[in-house]
């Protein structure tokens, strides 16, 4: 199998790890670069599902990927080429899809208001109204299997105490019919769902569900209902101290400390510079509505949160009245109705509609300036460290779809792309380090376009400003290049047609898409209909020319708008330890003001609520949580096409799958002769060959070419221990996709990319530095779990030290040392470059994988011969010896933050464990029940789980955003005695088994199956294998979780640990546990 390892290692793309990043993409392509989602300010339920994918294990393409994620809303989906990727639509339109009777939507109690065939989805979509309560109901049907069901309420904010936010957390903690702690946990754990989460926005609140399997998808669809309607926190007390905030006070001796889930993850969210920037933003730009303030929660407004309040703001907006429902799928439409009437009907009408409608913003009359700090860890030069971003709102009201679509054109002209001039002006300028701000941000009623620029000198602010100010002006006056135009039109409509929402459900990226517009009363019909504006703009380009187009746009919405916010951030050393000092004085104060009395109250109660958080539910409420049985199960893997084939002497694996007339292409290269030293310059060698252009071309020419002929082309690495063998698997992976009859294009731009492009811009080589640099900053920051998982990784197997060098500490070591090198020694860096490209580039050592219909594959094979004929034919240099491994010890990667990331790990496969099945059962029940309930539930941790990396043996333990650090650890190590001692009914078990298999069996879109066959190959994992470790998995016992707590117990005894914390945290756990760690300062 290794599906499930597969799944991991391949959800590890920048879409999917950004999921929780709050710092980055939308989640969902969408014909307007932005709508639907507004990523920046959008609060996640974190899911051990989402949070398995670490982005580090595998993550090396992070760092080489074509667009710089450092936008803060995002890589812009249009070029971007998700690992995950791509799909073909939902088949074919069926003249008979299932429609709802009249009749009985009217039995039922709904009325229709509007029903519409939507081509481009291939959809039929019907819009009810519950007659009694006024609720909406859009069923949306059509072949697609993976059948998604959301409801949404509008849930607008009045202050910063995180309300919506903590209430999100909170109703999925038990309800009516549900009566146990975490039915959440329990659907996470034995569900086939292929989604499920929730988001809080600025202004509203989102519950999605989705599944393959019907049974399935109505139980998710029972159990989100009950939650929101019907949730046990409005009279739980303890869980609003749970998820929200409490005083914790475990000795009336001891200090008193503020816990709470919510209250943990937005200190997180607050210690992000990037998100400090955000949230100014937004807050600057509304000052005199609800997005004037934080929905997430302010951690110093939070603990002013009262249960009164909270149980009011869930009567007042969990309101069916309140309420816009989503179904979409191949399910039976009828039975939609039937299932919500159950629920509305138990309603009457209420006034919340009126209640929680968003005022617009009014325009100022005049531009504002804000300057706010952020904190950065003590050392470095503090002067290039400020950040300056300009913030416009376009509008006093929503957009039309058709500006909103020429709004959304002109911010992938401007930014889209590394060639983008606004884009390219500002890092070619040297004046700071990489992008802040998203450009056109469309999520919410009113849009907002943003950008700047962060690790700026104190004295450039200025400069700045005044760049993009003139580098807008010029556009506006002079328009755009005719092929950047062509390009941006070409890479839109692709990504259009395409529909490649990855591993997000396309049924939930058009739901947010349509709730964008219908959360405020607006038609949700129209922005599922791109085709018609899509054509007008066209029409109109080509009549009129661009210019016509975005000029009178970049002029009224940006140049002559007087709504304008500059937000400059200035580095503070000073300001994590004053936050700190802050609180400490706050809660030394409340200690103060209570008696003895009080005090003991409140050790008893913090007693009473860990008891309550460490005790199982009891059976009979479990068993309340419907499930699946072992016989709705399949029992054979998820088979996918594969023909190993030959051209030119290169193996070639096909895969003959439905993708929409799109040609996918993977061309592998072998990077086992490689020099070790040069293995850290490989990210930016990948980076190079997609932009610095060639002797005929230019860098943007030859980007523009791309985007005129393909749906993009990205390079990165790509590393992997191999079970059972020695050497590591270590790849260069030059994936593309265009339509089929564009294939020739596709393989010649590939050809040109590999061998044509010259090395030898050294000013755009520094930039890409610099880039870099800030990205990893970023990533210890933001992801901190994820650098010490590759930290880790990398003192136990090879594979890993190599991702280690190219995207970890050790790398950020090496870009820090190679800004300097750029200037004083750039022929060698050059030199190297060419060296690595000599190195790779052989037709011994390369494999072709494509996915396509069979007559696309047929028709490709002539051009993927002339592509490998042109490459050299010698063979590499011997295999290079990379017996590298950083030193066993533990560390702490010192940073400036007020949360940690908590890392232990050891390798099972040191200690003779021969791999079964029943370890993925046992590391996800382990993560779901153990991990979450002692580092997340009761230690306050944002998220806590285990990873086991079948193919090195590496089991890990990780927490996120963690208040903690010694006492993880703890938990970590005491998770044997936790296996030792279980008890497990039969549905329980029943319940992990599966939610394994749906792990396994994870829903994807043809591209994504290609690729996952691909990388089985690569890894050496045959179909035989596949199967014997789904019956593994599906046999798995009791007995095999109790043997396996010695297997775990190699993790305390020869275990390395690494944490990414704060100062003040590892100089006390040094101070505890004599020099635990070894302190190693990062930022
Ligand atoms: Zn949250």
């Amino acid at each position: 199998m290794d599906g499930a390892a597969l799944h991991r290692s391949i959800s590890c793309s920048p879409l999917a790890c950004n999921r929780f990043l709050f710092s980055s993409p939308k989640l969902a392509p969408s014909f307007l670069p932005k709508s639907s989602v507004v990523a920046a300010r959008r609060h996640h339920r974190l899911s051990n599902g989402s949070l398995s994918c670490r982005g580090l294990r595998r993550f090396s393409r992070l760092s080489a990927a074509p667009q710089s994620s450092s936008l803060r809303f995002g890589s812009r989906h249009f070029s971007s080429l998700s690992t995950r990727a791509v799909a073909s639509p939902p088949t074919q339109p069926s003249p008979e899809i299932a429609g709802v009777q009249d009749e009985v939507a009217e039995k039922l109690g709904f009325e229709k208001v509007s029903e519409q065939f939507i081509g481009e989805c291939k959809s039929k979509a019907v819009l009810f109204k519950h007659k009694k309560t006024g609720a909406e109901v859009m069923s949306v049907s059509n072949e697609d299997e993976n059948k998604v069901f959301g409801i949404v309420f509008r849930t607008p904010p009045k202050d910063s105490t995180g309300i919506p936010h903590i209430l999100e957390h909170s109703v999925l903690c038990g309800s009516r019919k549900y009566p146990l702690k975490e039915p959440f946990v329990e659907l996470l754990k034995g569900s086939l769902h292929t989604f499920l989460n929730a988001f809080t926005y600025p202004d509203r609140t989102c519950y999605p569900v989705a599944s393959t399997n019907t049974k399935d998808f109505y139980n998710l669809v029972d159990v989100y209902l009950d939650a929101v309607f019907f949730p046990k926190c409005i009279e739980d007390f303890q869980t609003f101290q749970q998820e929200g905030w409490h005083y914790e006070l475990n000795n009336p001796s001891e200090d008193i400390t503020y816990k709470g889930v919510v209250f943990n993850e937005m200190k997180g969210v607050y210690s992000q510079p990037d998100n400090i920037l955000g949230r100014t933003a937004q807050q600057a730009l509304f000052p005199d509505n609800t997005y004037g303030v934080d929905s997430g929660g302010d951690p110093n407004v939070i603990p002013n949160l009262t249960f009164e309040e909270f149980k009011e703001f869930h009567r007042k907006y969990y309101h069916p009245s309140n309420a816009r429902i989503w179904f979409y799928g191949d399910d039976d439409p009828n039975e939609r109705l039937r299932i919500l009437s159950e629920y509305l009907n138990l309603f009457n009408e209420s006034t919340a509609p009126e209640e929680s409608k968003i005022a617009p913003q009014k325009l100022f009359s005049e531009p504002v300036r804000i300057v706010e700090k952020y904190p950065v860890g003590e050392g470095g030069d503090l002067k290039k460290r400020h950040m300056v971003c300009l913030n416009w709102l376009l509008s006093d009201k929503p957009l039309d779809l058709q500006t909103e679509l020429e709004l959304g054109f002109l911010d992938y002209l401007l930014l889209g792309t590394p060639a983008s001039p606004l884009r390219k002006a500002l890092l070619e300028s040297g004046l700071g380090d990489a992008i802040v701000g998203g450009g056109i941000e469309d999520g919410l009623l009113q849009p907002q376009f943003s950008i700047g620029l962060k690790g700026v000198s104190e004295d450039d602010i200025q400069k700045v400003e005044e760049l993009i100010m003139s580098t807008l002006e010029k556009l506006s006056a002079e328009g755009f290049d005719k092929y950047a135009v062509e390009a941006s039109i070409n890479t839109i409509e692709f990504s259009l047609r395409e529909n490649n929402t990855g591993s997000f459900p396309r049924g939930l990226s058009l739901m947010l898409r349509s709730i964008s517009k219908w959360i405020y009363d607006m038609d949700p019909f129209e922005p599922l209909k791109y085709e018609k504006p899509l054509m007008a703009l066209k029409a109109k380009i080509a009549e009129e020319g661009s210019k016509a187009v975005f000029s009178p746009l970049i002029e009224k919405f940006i140049l002559n708008n007087p709504h304008r916010v500059t937000i400059e951030m200035q580095p503070d050393p000073e300001k994590a330890s004053c936050d700190e000092a802050t609180e400490k004085e706050i809660l030394e104060k409340v200690k103060a003001s209570m008696t003895d009395e009080d005090l003991a109250e409140l050790a008893r109660a913090t007693e009473e609520l860990k008891l309550k958080q460490e005790t199982p539910d009891p059976p009979e409420a479990l068993r309340t949580v419907p499930s699946l049985s072992l016989h709705d199960i399949p029992k054979e893997p998820i088979q996918v096409p594969t023909e190993v084939g030959d051209i030119s002497g290169v193996k070639v694996l096909q895969h003959d799958l439905f993708t929409n007339d799109v040609l996918y292409s993977e061309v592998v290269f072998d990077m086992s002769s490689l020099k070790q030293e040069l293995l850290p310059l490989v990210p930016l060698f990948c980076q190079s060959l997609l932009e610095m252009g060639t002797k005929d071309l230019t860098f943007v020419q030859l980007n523009q070419l791309i985007g005129r002929k393909t749906g993009g082309i990205s390079v990165y690495p790509f590393t992997s221990s191999m079970r059972g063998k020695e050497n590591p698997c270590s790849q260069i992976i030059v994936r593309g996709k265009s339509m089929a009859g564009n294939a020739e294009d596709l393989f010649n731009l590939m050809n040109c990319v590999l061998q044509e492009v010259q090395f030898t811009d050294q000013q755009r080589f520094k930039q890409f530095v610099s880039q870099s640099k800030a990205r990893m900053e970023n990533r210890l920051r933001g992801s901190g779990h994820g650098i010490a998982a590759a930290r880790m990784d990398a003192k136990l197997n090879v594979a890993g030290w190599i991702s280690e060098q190219m995207g970890g500490i050790s790398y950020l070591e090496f870009l820090q040392a190679l800004e300097e090198k750029v200037d004083n020694n750039w022929n060698e860096i050059s030199s190297s470059l060419e060296e690595i490209r000599k190195s790779l580039l052989s037709r011994k050592g390369c494999l072709v994988n494509m996915t396509g219909d069979g007559k696309t594959l047929a028709n490709t094979e002539k051009f993927i011969s002339k592509f490998l004929d042109l490459l050299p034919s010698h063979s590499p240099v011997e295999t290079a010896i990379w017996n590298a491994l950083l030193p066993s010890n533990s560390e702490a990667i010192v940073i400036p933050t007020q949360v940690n990331y908590v890392g232990r790990a050891a390798n099972l496969y040191d200690t003779g464990y021969q791999l079964d099945g029943s370890a993925y059962v046992i590391s996800k029940h382990i993560s779901n029940t153990w991990l979450w309930d002692r580092v997340r539930v009761s230690g306050g941790a944002y998220g806590g789980f285990c990873d086991f990396d079948t193919h090195s043996g590496v089991f890990s333990f990780l927490s996120y955003r963690d208040p903690n650090l010694l006492k993880t650890l703890d938990v970590y190590n005491a998770t044997g005695d936790f296996l030792r001692e279980l008890e497990m009914d039969d549905d329980t078990l029943t319940k992990a088994i599966i939610g394994t298999i749906g792990d396994v069996d994870a829903y994807q879109l043809p591209d994504a199956k290609g690729y996952s066959s691909l990388l089985r190959y690569l890894l050496g994992i045959t179909e035989e294998e596949r199967q014997r470790r789904r019956e593994e998995i599906l046999s798995t016992s009791l007995k095999d979780f109790k043997e396996f707590a010695d297997v775990i117990d190699a993790v305390k005894g020869k275990g390395v640990s690494v944490a990414v914390a704060s100062p003040d945290d590892v100089e006390a756990a040094n101070k505890e546990r004599s020099n635990f760690f070894e302190v190693k300062k990062a930022l």
